[in-house]
């Protein structure tokens, strides 16, 4: 057991020994905060690394326990975040002219005994959890139970009409059990394959990720959906499938919503291959055929069968919201968000620390979009509203935003941007800007333009296979339409001005290798946080110049994301749309 220091013990004060202790307010508390916080006295005007270090050292310290949703953690978090917007010069932003909006959530764990199997004809044979086959439930449930449920072979269960692609041929999944290879249709095709290019190559598209694969399988009805696990597909190894054990998250969804697959997991590539290969099929010719538009399902004349107990859980979480309302178009807005969630606390690390207190992923984040808002409200207030969420359940899948996203606060059609903070990195000042999801939407232009007038020159990620466009909480204003841009520093190396790309490596594969999502991912005074502030800096440019514009900045016409965007066009005042030659979005 931790030990749990009472709040008033926080150092929140640090570095002004002579305040008192502060008498925090509670978290639902809908007025301003009184207290003042000992920050670092610099202009507001300006991005100051001592403050966001500052806000950074007191979201990863000790207290919050690493942030998780439902703990005393949330409750500091969301008291301090509140202080922190109201300091900087905002005002309530969420429901009912409060800072924050309510997300009610589920967490759900399978418990033992759990059973899992695959019969086929005469023979039962049983996979192991979590060696075999990893599933877990976001389904308001307590007790997982599927009996003989047909297995089909669906490919890589992708419907792009876009791209003339369907995996499903009208195949009614009702009650069946989805098996689905990882990633997208090209990601393995040769070059000189038809297929090749169809799914940005290399970069991961949406339909390549998990959450999409789960999402139309349960949209066609299946009760389950197993992807079979790759480690080069997946972009992690099975240790990182395996590591919430069971246990996931929801938000609750709204009565008559579509239901998500009872079990959704993962089975690992040997025990898949066996299966298809009892039922008569060669895993490596299947695949060739599923890069194959022709592809239809497979009835593998096997049938799946699961048991386990589910421990289900009711929690209440926050997203919380600050505002600036706009001088002439208060109804139109750009926003701005970064999650406060981490990874709680876990298994002891080899130094012996159990909490994962999130420092650069995202207290770091957060302490970037409070400066930026400072410095808005320091100014001229602009004519568009600004808007400046820190997100809950982030790390459980993007469940903060998804809620608002279902329940928004200000309407999609006229947020005429998203720009969201997700990981920034502490080793100094850079030459570039790193673009995640290059040839989305016009936005990149914005930050091309920004960019070049600090200085720095933009480098798509290097890590475009890891999909990490689809992985933040952007993405859920993105599905809605909203144009967004993501500034995360895990998605390539940067061109550092101390050691060029060979340090921004260095510091990248550190992170990645020992920090992410770890006990070390830790707040340290040795931190240079210059490039932050360039981060900073840059989003704050492109958010001044799009709320003191009437521009309506347009997806790239073959982007996912254009199509939803369309539909709401006669919301916006004055919207000229961008119409770019075929084929555009094919550049990269
Ligand atoms: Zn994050």
């Amino acid at each position: 057991m931790r030990t749990w220091l009472p709040f008033a013990t926080m150092s929140l004060l640090a570095g002004c020994a002579t305040h008192e202790a502060p008498q925090l307010l509670p978290a639902d508390h809908n007025g301003p905060p009184e207290l003042p916080a000992a920050m670092p006295h610099v202009d507001p005007a300006d991005i100051s690394t001592e403050r966001m270090s500052e806000v950074t050292r007191v979201l990863a310290s000790e207290d919050f326990q690493g942030r998780s949703m439902g703990t005393p953690g949330e409750e500091k978090t969301i008291t301090y975040l509140i202080q922190q917007f109201h300091l900087a010069g905002l005002e309530p932003g969420g429901e009912n002219g409060t800072w924050t909006q309510t997300v009610p959530m589920i967490r759900t764990k399978l418990q033992s005994p759990m059973s899992f199997s695959v019969k086929q004809g005469a023979s039962t044979t049983a996979l192991r959890f979590p060696d075999d086959i990893y599933l877990s439930t976001v389904r308001d449930t307590n007790e997982a139970r599927i009996a003989n449920a047909p297995i089909v072979f669906v490919g890589y269960g992708v419907n792009a009409p876009e791209r003339n692609w369907d995996d499903f041929k009208g195949q009614d999944l009702k009650g069946k059990v989805a098996l689905i290879l990882v990633n997208d249709p090209d990601f393995e095709a040769a070059a000189g394959d038809l297929v090749a290019g169809k799914f940005g190559g290399q970069t991961m598209t949406y339909y390549g990720r998990w959450t999409y694969k789960y999402d139309e399988a349960a949209r066609r009805g299946a009760i389950a959906s197993l992807i079979i696990h790759e480690t080069a597909g997946a972009g992690y190894g099975w240790n990182v499938v395996q590591s919430a054990m069971g246990e996931n998250f929801n938000i609750v969804l709204p009565q008559g919503a579509q239901q998500p697959v009872l079990l959704q997991g993962w089975i690992q590539r040997p025990a898949a291959e066996a299966l298809l290969k009892r039922a008569g099929y060669d895993y490596e010719t299947l695949k060739r055929q599923a890069r194959s538009a022709a592809f239809k399902p497979i009835d593998l004349h096997a049938t799946f069968s699961a048991q386990a107990p589910v421990e289900l859980t009711r929690l209440t979480s926050r997203n919380v919201i600050g505002k600036l309302t706009g001088s002439a178009y208060p109804n139109e807005t750009v926003s701005y968000g970064g999650h406060w969630d981490a990874y709680g606390i876990g298994a002891p690390d080899a130094e012996g620390r159990t909490v994962r207190p999130g420092a650069a992923d995202d207290a770091l984040g957060l302490a970037a979009m409070i400066e930026v808002a400072r410095k808005f409200a320091s100014g001229p207030r602009p004519q568009r509203t600004l808007l400046f969420t820190a997100w809950t359940g982030e790390e459980r899948g993007l469940l903060g935003s998804e809620y608002y996203a279902q329940h928004p606060l200000y309407p999609h059609e006229t947020m005429a941007a998203n720009l969201t903070f997700d990981t920034l990195q502490f080793a100094g000042p850079v030459n570039d800007a790193v673009l995640v999801g290059r040839g989305q939407s016009e936005l990149e232009r914005y930050m091309e333009e920004e960019a070049k007038a600090q200085g720095r020159y933009v480098t798509p990620e290097s890590h475009p296979e890891r999909g990490l466009f689809y992985r933040a909480d952007h993405f859920s204003l993105a599905k809605r339409g909203v144009p967004v841009l993501l500034d995360m520093a895990l998605a390539g190396a940067y061109d550092m001005k101390d050691g060029g790309r060979v340090a921004g490596n260095r510091w990248l594969d550190a992170f990645t290798a020992k920090c992410y999502h770890q006990p070390c991912d830790a707040w340290s005074s040795s931190w240079n946080l210059e490039g932050a502030k360039q981060e900073a800096e840059l989003f704050y440019a492109i958010g001044a110049r799009i709320s003191n514009s009437r521009d309506w900045p347009q997806w790239n016409p073959n982007s996912e994301f254009a199509k939803v965007r369309a539909q709401s066009h006669d919301a916006r005042p004055g919207e000229q749309i961008v119409v770019a030659p075929r084929g555009e979005r094919g550049r990269r």
